[in-house]
């Protein structure tokens, strides 16, 4: 099995890595990534105090809000997302063929 390539304008290769995770303990929720992302990969997600995920966003019960990788199946594996991250909470990998 080999990770799936792509090819720079000068034709190099260069092999994508896909946004998989973002640590919800780690993130911030300071947005730099979700400006970074040009695919409509990522969101920000509100969370309660004890740290799960609240469903409906205009609950009280809102601690904190943190981004979520919630449309994995735009991400182009380019890691502008993690670059840019200041707490590294993010987790990539590669495709397999
Ligand atoms: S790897 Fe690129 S396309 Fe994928 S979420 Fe990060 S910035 Fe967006
Ligand atoms: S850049 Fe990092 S800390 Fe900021 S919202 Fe994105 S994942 Fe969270």
């Amino acid at each position: 099995m080999s990770a799936v390539t792509g090819l720079t304008f000068g034709g190099k290769t260069w092999t994508p890595e896909f946004a998989q995770e973002i640590d919800k303990d780690k993130c911030i929720g300071c947005g730099r990534c979700y400006k970074a992302c040009g695919y409509n990969v990522l969101t920000l997600k509100a969370l309660d105090e004890e740290g799960e995920f609240v469903d409906d966003e205009d609950d009280d019960e809102i601690e904190r809000k943190v981004m979520v990788v919630a449309n994995k199946d735009n991400c182009i594996g380019c890691k502008a997302c993690s670059r840019i991250c200041p707490k590294n909470c993010y987790t990539h990998a590669a495709l397999n063929n």
